[in-house]
């Protein structure tokens, strides 16, 4: 084991190009925490650990020689629940000092004793359950930010919220949305940027005008907020980037349906430069064809941003998917680290959008290095080094008839972050591999609140010619220099989680079928995997408290994906929430509970059999319903409307129009539905019921 007090984190060490001088006096106080007094304590502070979120940690006691030997040190299973449903687990913890702050589902904050896993805190930010009806993809979310004795949590219903680290107690609140009939939320985990707390919103499929907005870390009070796309000319441009992002789209835009641009996830702030740069998500709707009628490239969906921390005006921008048709957004995780490239050192920032193709930029100019594909693209040919632009390829366009298209609307990447090893030189991409079939809507119900993407997208049939790599999720070692593969994984099970390398020379990962896994970051030899029985997403941290190295990561699966996939833990145990922290010789991981098998109901009555009326049930369930209900039911994911007990038909208007469920994340249709919708929906789903009973007897 080496000596932990002798080795500071990365990004504050003296080969880096960071000046002191130029580092602001919070992160000063980070660096304070960070490498505590001689105790052998080194604290994972920021979302991405360094500054440039490289989520590479300079801890090397557990490594390739005895990585065998890691087991469970303790564990965490106090995350709450509301209603049944078993919610995902996507945050990165932060430890501060010891004590670690996690995120859970409906936004709830736990401070716990790093060592021990001691309950000091919890903070519930009370976010109606009814909220859940304005997100695409679960209450789930990606971590907090610590800063001079606060912490700071977005919340699903859009607060930003300010609490004491010490007690849990809320010090303030901010509202970060707009227009609060719209559907915004908040998933992603806020940075620091100097004197303030940035923040974005998710919501781009259900129709909302994305921004991102920074405020004053003590106060609260709004620093500055920068639209990423135009809105109604009428109302005129709220700054002067928006004056030349409108000659992008064409004057007769949908700009009622919000053209979408939220910023849910990935930001990193460069201290040196005072830039924060910002992911900018899809359009909405989808296709170009029908959010802006006769194109343009609709800056700045599908871009980085790169804004004055200070003042949010803009540096420069790169826009990695012009005219998005295809849910190719740029929010995925960007990490900013020095490059030797053609003889040159350069300080770069990287991403792997969802759109295929690894980028390399100098993040000072915003000049394009270089970009190559990360895995199997057929949208574009490549991206022209002279104009910076994709060339498109004929397969993108799905206007005129259905095209099957590489990537999927989840992206080569999505936000599970990658990690970059100073030591190996390499990325390590949590890849997804699967085509989709887009199709577009001839014309768009706009149906505000609801998901409005204008396409219809499905995976090819299993066992077809176009499924070959259909669902896999790859762990790959990237070199972004030479902009090539240098080993992946054997295939897992759709889709992977976040990663973490570190000086040990590993690379930890958690996979769907609830393994934990250790791979060697040089080679890809699979060192370790921990079965877990719960499907992991979340990235792993490392830390280490008096010479002692622990690993922990969130289990929980969830968010976007529904859970009856292939080979997915959800499917045989129970989806349990919890945090896992390992060390060497740890015990083993408990198991949690197998599935049961759900009680068949007895059947339903039905009120009418008359078929109108069953389809007029049938859409307002595909309307409604269906965004998590699975069609016909499944285990372990929405409660099953296909099994539903006497008890529950009962209350069904008590549920559905009333809202007696809303805090268990069951929200009221009341201003959708009325008693006669509900009582359509009761009777197509006992109509189907006794179709597929029938079925599943045959
Ligand atoms: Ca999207």
């Amino acid at each position: 084991m080496s000596d932990i007090k002798a080795q500071p984190p990365r990004a504050f060490s003296a080969g880096r190009k960071y000046s002191p001088i130029l580092i602001s006096i919070g992160l000063a106080v980070l660096l304070l925490f960070t490498v505590r007094g001689g105790d052998g304590t080194v604290d994972w502070p920021l979302h991405g650990l360094t500054v440039g979120e490289e989520r590479f940690s300079p801890l090397d006691a557990i490594d390739r020689g005895n990585v065998h030997r890691l087991g469970l040190a303790w564990r965490f299973d106090g995350f709450a629940q509301r209603g049944q449903v078993r919610r995902g687990n996507e945050a990165t913890p932060l430890v501060v000092g010891g004590i670690m702050y996690v995120s859970g589902p409906w936004s709830m904050v736990y401070a716990l004793d790093a060592k021990s896993g001691e309950l000091l805190w919890e903070y519930d930010p009370e976010v109606s359950g009814n909220w859940i009806r304005k997100t695409c993809c679960d209450a789930v979310n990606r971590g907090v930010a610590f800063w001079n004795g606060k912490i700071y949590v977005g919340t699903l219903d859009g607060y930003m919220d300010a609490l004491d680290a010490t007690t849990g107690k809320r010090v303030w609140r901010t509202d970060t949305i707009t227009d609060r009939l719209r559907s915004y939320s908040i998933t992603g985990a806020p940075r620091i940027a100097g004197k303030n707390i940035v923040i974005g919103n998710g919501g781009a499929e259900l129709g909302v005008r994305g921004y991102v907005s920074a405020y004053d870390l003590e106060t609260g009070k709004l620093a500055w907020r920068f639209f990423t796309v135009p809105g109604a000319p009428e109302k005129g441009d709220e700054h002067p980037e928006l004056t030349m992002a409108r000659t992008t789209w064409s004057a007769e835009s949908r700009w009622d349906i919000g053209g979408g641009g939220t910023v849910w996830d990935s930001m990193v702030y460069d201290p040196d430069l005072n830039i924060i740069y910002v992911g900018v998500g899809n359009g909405s709707p989808w296709p170009v064809w029908l959010r802006s009628p006769g194109g343009g490239d609709n800056l700045f969906l599908s871009t980085i941003l790169a804004l004055d921390a200070t003042t949010g005006r803009m540096k420069w921008y790169y826009q990695t998917t012009p005219g998005d048709s295809w849910d190719y957004t740029a929010t995925q995780h960007m990490i900013l680290t020095d490059l030797e490239i053609e003889g040159r050192v350069r300080k770069v920032i990287m991403q792997a959008p969802k759109n295929g193709f690894f980028y390399v930029l100098d993040r000072e100019t915003g000049e394009l290095l270089s970009a190559e594909k990360y895995t199997r693209v057929n949208w574009a040919e490549k991206i022209d080094m002279a104009t910076g632009r994709p060339v498109l390829t004929e397969q993108a366009n799905y206007k005129d008839g259905a095209k099957l298209i590489w990537p999927s609307t989840a992206g080569g990447h999505n936000w599970p972050p990658m990690a970059y090893s100073p030591d190996t030189k390499l990325v390590y991409i949590p890849l997804l591999e699967l085509p989709m079939t887009f199709s577009m809507h001839k014309n768009i119900s706009y149906r505000p609140g609801n998901v409005n993407v204008g396409a219809r997208v499905f995976p090819p049939r299993p066992g077809s010619k176009e499924a070959q790599g259909l669902f896999n999720s790859v762990m790959m070692a990237w070199d972004p220099v030479a902009q090539k593969r240098v080993w992946q994984s054997d295939p897992l099970p759709w889709w992977g989680g976040g990663v973490l390398a570190t000086a040990g020379g590993l690379v930890f990962q958690g996979s769907a079928d609830g393994r934990f896994m250790v791979f060697d970051a040089g080679d890809g030899t699979l060192l370790k995997e921990i079965e877990t029985g719960v499907g992991i997403i979340a990235a792993p941290i490392t830390y280490s408290i008096e010479g002692m190295q622990y690993i922990a990561v969130l289990t929980g699966f969830g968010g976007g994906i529904k859970r009856f996939l292939p080979g997915v833990a959800a499917l045989k145990y129970d989806n349990v929430p919890q945090l896992l922290v390992f060390k060497l010789d740890g015990k083993a991981v408990p198991l949690p509970p197998l599935l049961e098998k759900a009680e068949i109901q007895p059947p339903g009555i039905a009120r009418s059999t008359d078929p109108v009326v069953i389809a007029r049930g049938q859409k307002i369930f595909m309307d409604n319903c269906a965004r998590c209900h699975a069609f016909r039911g499944a285990a372990n994911g929405y409660p099953n409307l296909w099994n539903l007990s006497e008890n529950t038909y009962a209350m069904f208007n008590d549920i559905v129009i009333d809202g007696a469920l809303d805090y268990g994340g069951m929200p009221n249709f009341a201003d959708e539905l009325n008693r006669e919708d509900t009582q359509d929906l009761l009777n197509f789903l006992i109509s189907d019921q006794k179709t597929l009973r029938q079925k599943l007897k045959e």
